[in-house]
């Protein structure tokens, strides 16, 4: 397990030590040194945890973490420069899950790390199965502990049925699914049997279509297989 942790943080010694020593603990570390990139890398990596500065030039931490919070369940500890209590009570009120002050010892930063990942557990915990619940699929990163679609870094809003279907279609992105298939994922095994429940498949992806295009993204990423069903188009 090398869950992958991002850095955020403008002081490059500070920085050096965080990623040295969580390297050496068997992470994988990303840096960022300003709140724009780190907000930038955050959306683009979808990091296990995020290490987040308070004190960042341009879009400082507590933008940063507002912005993330908003759209992903990712742990976020914060780094405050001050002990003063002030500071550390805004970064759990923003959503961060826990803070560090600075000077920190390393040991003390792993272990506030380690105790982060184990709240929400590993990939493979918070699986079915054992399987990973995260799917990230071209622009799109679904998350289904968390309940979030996200689309190149901006949040879609979707119903329970909008979400399970793309949850369902991600899940096999590149194969076609039927609307059978896709029926059993919304209502269970039965439900194809139901008259009209099939038409009910196509409001769905036709929704989230709209949503897609809404936010930017190509409506095509759902493609219609002519007479079997749908298919995601990314990350086949
Ligand atoms: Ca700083």
């Amino acid at each position: 397990m090398h869950e992958l942790i991002l850095i955020i943080e403008d002081e490059p010694q500070i920085a050096r030590l965080a990623r040295d020593y969580l390297a050496k603990n068997g992470f994988r570390v990303l840096v960022a040194g300003d709140g724009v990139s780190g907000l930038a890398a955050a959306r683009r990596e979808s990091p296990d945890l995020v290490l987040l500065d308070l004190l960042l030039p341009g879009l400082d931490g507590r933008e940063v973490c507002r912005r993330l919070r908003a759209e992903s369940a990712v742990p976020i500890l914060m780094l405050t420069a001050l002990a003063e209590d002030s500071d550390q009570i805004v970064g759990l009120e923003l959503g961060a899950d826990d803070y560090l002050t600075k000077p920190f010892s390393p040991a003390v930063l792993v272990a506030r790390v380690r105790a982060a990942l184990r709240r929400v557990g590993t990939p493979v915990e918070r699986g079915v199965d054992g399987g990973n619940r995260r799917w990230r699929r071209g622009p799109l990163t679904l998350d289904e502990g968390a309940h979030t679609a996200v689309l190149d870094g901006r949040p879609l809003r979707l119903t329970p049925n909008e979400f399970r279907l793309l949850v369902a279609l991600a899940r096999h992105a590149g194969q076609t699914l039927s609307r059978e298939q896709l029926l059993d994922e919304l209502h269970g095994p039965d439900a194809a049997d139901l008259p009209g429940f099939d038409r009910s498949v196509d409001s769905h992806v036709k929704n989230l279509r709209r949503k897609l295009e809404v936010a930017g993204g190509d409506p095509g990423l759902i493609e219609t297989v002519y007479a079997v069903g749908y298919r995601l188009t990314a990350g086949e």
